[in-house]
């Protein structure tokens, strides 16, 4: 019994002895730290931490920062080339040119064309665009590059004219030598809110949602004038188009038509940017007397405020093809607008195209 105590005793001192060394052992270092372990734990914690920085950073880099300016047609530089980079990195595989070109636009285009309703489909580089681009980065909208819009070239009608690959763009140049697509009927044609010259229902009241919200902007403006100003006539199909034409060419002749009506594809009036405006001064009439009206000197003055154009100004028949028509407003995007009619230029050579 004695030499069994003695062992559990001994057993017990050992096992004191053991917990107390391991004790030992381990609190030493805390007990009396070498004098600069302290700071060499810092620095592994600081290159731990920076480390974390690092690799959370480097995530969010896998897509650049947008500019914050708005860019369209004809921008370029270094903003263009961040913009160019970005969507490249959503999948598309446009060429980085630093210039704000067709493939830029065609690829904005199509990313417009696959968001909801409320997405405005311009070619433009905005501040909607931007913001649904970011959710891109966070995986809130998830796109397939190419599949609402494949990227072609303008095709070619004939020797001097081609027909648009992008109808949707704001900065269209529709023309006598740039024509739409036969098929192209603007998806979200509405009847803008304002004064029309006749009542019934009818498809030549639609614009697109873009340019029927800015007529009514500028309708409203034009009213704190007391001017009078009408809509005659909106949208227009290319068949609509077809059967005008057809009936102008049998009355006066082609080449007398021509100075005043357009080709089928080749109406502004297909792509829902156009309104015909008219006033009780000139009998509602689309005549050039309506350019010396209060409504068609406001317009010349204002209309840019708003995004439109007088897209056949007079004196420039060569460029336009076109005779004077001062009813005749185009939706461009204000930005476009105003450096348009501030320099008192053509939508041919403010893209360059005249
Ligand atoms: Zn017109």
């Amino acid at each position: 019994m004695v030499k069994s105590n003695l062992i559990i005793s001994l057993t017990i001192l050992t096992l004191i002895f053991l917990l107390s060394g391991c004790n030992f052992s381990k609190q030493q270092p805390e007990e009396s730290p070498p004098p600069d372990s302290s700071e060499e734990h810092e620095s592994e914690v600081d290159d731990e931490q920076s480390e974390e920085i690092t690799g959370e950073s480097n995530e969010k880099e896998e897509f650049i920062t947008l500019p914050e300016e708005g860019l369209q047609k004809g921008d370029e530089g270094e903003a263009v080339r961040i913009l160019q980079e970005f969507l490249n990195e959503l999948g598309y595989s446009i060429a980085i040119t630093e210039q704000f070109d067709q493939e830029t636009i065609w690829a904005l285009t199509d990313f417009q064309l696959q968001q909801d309703d409320n997405m405005e489909v311009t070619g433009l580089y905005d501040q909607q665009t931007k913001d649904s681009l970011e959710l891109v980065t966070v995986g809130d909208i998830e796109i397939k590059p190419g599949s609402a819009l494949s990227y072609e070239k303008n095709a070619s009608l004939d020797e001097e004219t081609v027909e648009l690959a992008n109808p949707y763009e704001i900065l269209a140049l529709v023309n006598k030598k740039h024509a739409l697509p036969a098929d192209y009927i603007p998806d979200d044609l509405v009847v803008p809110d304002v004064r029309f010259t006749f009542v019934e229902d009818n498809p030549k009241k639609q614009m697109r949602k873009i340019a029927a919200n800015a007529l009514e902007e500028l309708f409203a403006a034009i009213d704190e004038e007391d001017l009078d100003l009408f809509a005659q006539s909106g949208y227009r199909s290319y068949e609509t188009q077809d059967n005008l034409y057809t009936s102008y060419v049998t009355t006066y002749g082609e080449e007398e038509a021509n100075m005043f009506s357009a080709k089928p594809g080749e109406s502004e009036h297909q792509s829902g940017l156009s309104m015909d405006v008219t006033s009780p001064d000139v009998d509602y009439r689309l005549i050039t007397d309506f350019g010396d009206t209060e409504e068609g000197k406001w317009l010349q003055q204002n209309a840019a405020d708003y995004g439109f154009i007088i897209r056949y100004p007079l004196g420039k028949e060569e460029i336009t093809e076109y005779q004077y028509e001062p009813w005749h407003l185009r939706y461009v995007g204000i930005q476009a607008a105003k450096e348009i009619m501030e320099q008192g230029i053509t939508l041919e050579e403010y893209l360059g195209e005249n």
